[in-house]
């Protein structure tokens, strides 16, 4: 049913990620410093957008093209941070949502980063491995006039990983003459990553479920947990949740849908995954439909995957108590509103998904100073951050009556846009 306090721009079917993140600003400007207001329109337009072709040699002989970006959103603050994504449905306008929340989330987190992005219109399953590193190798060099440890530095997201990263790292080094580890963060252990990385961002997301569930008085231990996207962000969420007594009674990924009421077995759902690529055919668990995965009885529901999975077509049969967005944009303007009115919780994913790019901080704090930290120490670092941001935010949406995306927003481009007003324009 279309929403009557939606924008008409905003129709159901055509929201892309870019508009539902001008939604998002829309419903924070009322709520911002008065004397910020004039410098919004900063926050609607990112700073420069790059598209590049990447032509590859393919293993046959053929050159194959792909197209591909980065985008920094705003550099107010820092350096540009944010992933790089191979994904088939990559767009600029989608990689522009991704670089703007970048924005927002760094603020929300206090790392001293402005927002970037980037992608590559690919399959990458399509492609060996030399022609993925050809592909990585080729894309970095044309990436080359924007990146570096004090200009921009990029981050795994899908389908990208450390060995992705090590290329990329390895790529602007040679073309600059030195080893510069602090390009990239989410690199392996051996080339300047840091302890705790891998698990970081589904950590973070563990982290921001507990805080929301000790202000509702919903206990962790025996909380059903779902989980959409069992990569980097879901499968390590999913583990955390499963190690601190919740029960996993849903997971998908882009082959399947797994359901048990008492609880599945992540890590032997995650060796299948290793062995076949996904999770279809897990036999520790029920398979059934994947719109079934969205009316799943749970405590809490965590999309990890892509954007836009939680519509207008699905808010409704939601049955958590608490959405966790472990994925960037997994939520449309119209669904928030849906959910809102149904008392459901959404932790957003600028504080949801914040421990990546908070570990990512942490890595290039040790490669720069050549001095690195305990696990211990990175995770505990981790948990006092997030759990500081997400108490501001509570704060902050108590004390207003805001949902707790507007309330992270308005701490966000608060903090981006009084960078921007000291900065002052040039010339
Ligand atoms: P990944 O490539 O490791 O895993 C993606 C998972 O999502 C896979 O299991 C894939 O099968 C599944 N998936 C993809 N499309 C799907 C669909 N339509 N339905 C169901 N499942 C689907 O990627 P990741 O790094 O885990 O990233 C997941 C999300 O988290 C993205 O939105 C990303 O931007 C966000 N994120 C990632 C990080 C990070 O550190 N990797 C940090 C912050 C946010």
């Amino acid at each position: 049913m279309p929403n009557a306090d939606l924008p008409s721009y905003l129709s159901r079917e055509n929201v892309g990620p870019w508009e539902t993140y001008l939604e998002q600003v829309e419903r924070v400007a009322p709520h911002l410093e008065r004397a910020y207001l004039p410098w919004i329109e900063t926050l609607r337009r990112p700073k420069r957008s790059l598209i590049v072709d990447v032509p590859i040699k393919l293993d046959n002989g053929e050159v194959a093209h792909f197209e591909g970006y980065r985008v920094h959103h705003n550099l107010s603050r820092g350096p540009g941070k944010g992933g790089i994504r191979y994904h088939p449905d990559v767009t600029l306008s989608e990689v522009m949502a991704l670089a703007a929340w970048m924005t927002i989330k760094n603020a929300v987190v206090q790392v001293p980063y402005g927002g970037a992005k980037g992608g590559v219109r690919v399959d990458p399953k399509q492609l060996s491995l030399a022609e993925l590193e050809r592909l990585t190798r080729r894309y970095a060099s044309e990436l080359n006039i924007l990146l570096g440890p004090d200009r921009d530095i990029p981050a795994p997201d899908i389908n990208t990983n450390e060995q992705v990263m090590a290329w990329i790292m390895d790529t602007y080094s040679a073309n600059q003459g030195g080893t510069a580890t602090g390009v990239v963060t989410g690199k392996p252990l051996a080339l300047g990553g840091s302890l705790g990385r891998r698990d970081a961002t589904g950590r973070g997301v563990f982290i921001a479920a507990r805080e929301a569930a000790r202000r509702l008085n919903l206990p962790i231990e025996g909380a059903r947990v779902a989980v959409q996207g069992f990569g980097n962000v879901g499968e390590a969420a999913a583990r955390i949740f499963a190690e601190n007594g919740a029960r996993v009674v849903a997971l998908q990924d882009d082959t399947g849908t797994l359901h048990r009421e008492t609880g599945i077995d992540v890590a032997a759902a995650r060796a299948h995954r290793a062995q076949t690529g996904g999770l279809h055919g897990c036999v520790n668990a029920d398979a059934v439909s994947a719109e079934a995965f969205w009316q799943v009885p749970c405590d809490f529901l965590i999309p990890a995957a892509v954007e836009n999975q939680i519509t207008e077509a699905n808010a409704g049969a939601i049955r958590a108590k608490v959405v966790v967005e472990g994925a960037n944009g997994p939520t449309t303007p119209a669904a928030d509103l849906l959910l809102q009115a149904r008392g459901i919780t959404v932790v957003p994913d600028v504080i949801a998904n914040a421990g990546g790019v908070t570990v990512s901080y942490f890595e290039w704090v040790q490669d720069i100073s050549s001095f690195f930290w305990s696990e211990m120490e990175i995770n505990q670092r981790l948990d006092r951050i997030l759990t500081e941001a997400f108490s501001g935010i509570w704060n902050v949406s108590q004390a207003r009556s805001l949902p707790l995306r507007t309330a992270a927003f308005v701490i966000g481009c608060n903090r981006v846009l009084e960078a921007r007003v000291l900065r002052g324009l040039y010339p």
